[in-house]
């Protein structure tokens, strides 16, 4: 079940075996990982998996990679994923041009796998947090995600794996409306079939567990639409 909080990288790549080494690559490092050979693949892709971030060759028949990171920066639905272009270019007018269509990075191929995964990691941090072990903070409220720990107040909390995945999930977005099925693909994984009642079940175990120690309830529930921190 841990394995659903892991990051979903979308690879695009017309190339076969540049793809497998990305896939291995990005496996080995615990990424989720779907794969798209051209940009229309890739744009069923990005609205079905909704990916937290996209390995973008820039060279693909048909759209090209620039393309389809405009397509993506201009949707408000997707313009948060971060991108990394991959490209052979080399020129610093690509480079200019590659992060002016809004990719957030820009990696040149021959690249190494180590200064590839680095990048991902630094785009990751900004946008999946929780994920990526970092020390949230909300308020009086700190979850430890390399540590496995919450504290509110200075004291230790005890939550459920659950309740943990569903607190990581709010406070990397503190402030964000999830519906309920974003939360259930978010936390339970998408393949996996859970009544959307169950949900309330376990944000009432997590405000119960906040509020042990007394302190006002911050996860906000939104009518008609789902959840909500702060
Ligand atoms: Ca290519």
């Amino acid at each position: 079940m841990a394995s659903q909080q892991q990051p979903c990288v979308l690879v695009v790549e017309d190339e076969g075996a540049q793809r497998e080494v990305l896939k291995y690559n990005l496996e080995a490092e615990g990424f989720q990982v779907v794969m798209a050979e051209n940009g229309d693949e890739a744009m069923l892709l990005v609205a079905e998996e909704q990916p937290d971030l996209i390995v973008l060759d820039w060279m693909l028949p048909n759209v090209s990679g620039i393309e389809i990171c405009r397509r993506v920066k201009a949707d408000p639905a997707t313009r948060q994923i971060p991108i990394i272009m991959l490209s052979a270019r080399s020129e610093e007018g690509d480079r200019v041009r590659g992060l002016e269509t809004g990719a957030d990075d820009y990696v040149v191929k021959p690249y190494s796998v180590v200064e590839l995964m680095a990048r991902l990691r630094t785009q990751l941090r900004r946008t999946r947090p929780a994920s990526m072990g970092e020390r949230l903070t909300h308020g009086d409220i700190i979850l430890d995600a390399a540590e496995h720990r919450v504290f509110r107040g200075g004291h230790p909390l005890h939550l459920g794996p659950t309740e943990f995945r569903l607190l990581s999930t709010l406070m990397e977005k503190p402030g964000r409306v999830w519906t309920r099925e974003q939360l259930l693909d978010r936390v339970w994984g998408r393949d996996i079939y859970v009544d959307t009642r169950t949900i309330d079940v376990h944000v009432g175990r997590l405000r119960k567990a906040l509020m042990t120690n007394g302190g006002e309830n911050p996860v906000r529930t939104v009518r008609g639409t789902g959840y909500s921190l702060g």
